[in-house]
């Protein structure tokens, strides 16, 4: 029988992956096959794909300590922000991404939330949706999932909020990256509507 291991991540304890290669993030390869399940469920049936975006963002912010990128840290925050806070669509979340570019020393550096007992995971969204075949329990799970993982980070991760806030603003308002626009009339779209937000 195979050791079980915890994810350093989110916590959830699987039996150690049939692969020899490491983690992209603060996560056990076995985590990370879980999710690579259910992101191939959403590429299969693409009325699920405008989850897409929220399940990289979500696994990403659940995952955001010891190795994981900074840039993918803060994207995925960038991104729990805009779609949960603001409404922004998949694809108006991933035409911010797009030109976020890299790190400045104007990015926060986070101490991210702990592991906890009761937050869902990767794998609750699994045992909804793809491994019953069910589009409408992956989307409540999947949706019910970013949700707690974006609610604690704002309970425990002090100012997260306005710390992507100030970033975004860093990158777009201060930077002159909302130059060059015109042209790219989706993502211009979206960028338009950030800085909106960001100047109110
Ligand atoms: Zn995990």
């Amino acid at each position: 029988m195979r050791s079980r291991t915890a994810c350093p991540g989110c916590g959830i304890v699987l039996p150690e992956a049939a692969t020899s290669e490491r983690a992209r993030l603060h996560a056990s390869p076995a985590c990370e096959a879980v999710l690579d399940e259910i992101l191939g469920y959403e590429f299969q049936h693409p009325v699920m794909l405008r989850y897409n975006q929220l399940t990289i963002d979500t696994y990403g912010a659940q995952h955001a300590g010891g190795s994981a990128p900074q840039v993918r840290v803060c994207s995925s925050l960038a991104g729990l922000w805009l779609a949960l806070e603001h409404g922004f669509s998949a694809e108006d979340v991933r035409a911010v991404h797009r030109r976020m570019g890299d790190p400045t020393p104007a990015w926060p550096l986070f101490d991210p939330p702990a592991p906890r007992q009761r937050w869902l995971t990767v794998l609750d969204v699994a045992e909804a949706g793809v491994r019953q075949h069910s589009d409408g329990g992956h989307a409540r799970a999947a949706g019910q999932w970013a949700e707690t993982v974006w609610n604690a980070w704002l309970a425990e991760v002090p100012e997260v909020d306005d710390r992507i806030e100030a970033m975004l603003r860093s990158i777009f308002l201060e930077t002159g990256h909302n130059e060059g626009l015109h042209g790219t009339i989706g993502s211009a779209s979206a960028i338009h509507r950030l800085l909106g937000l960001l100047e109110a």
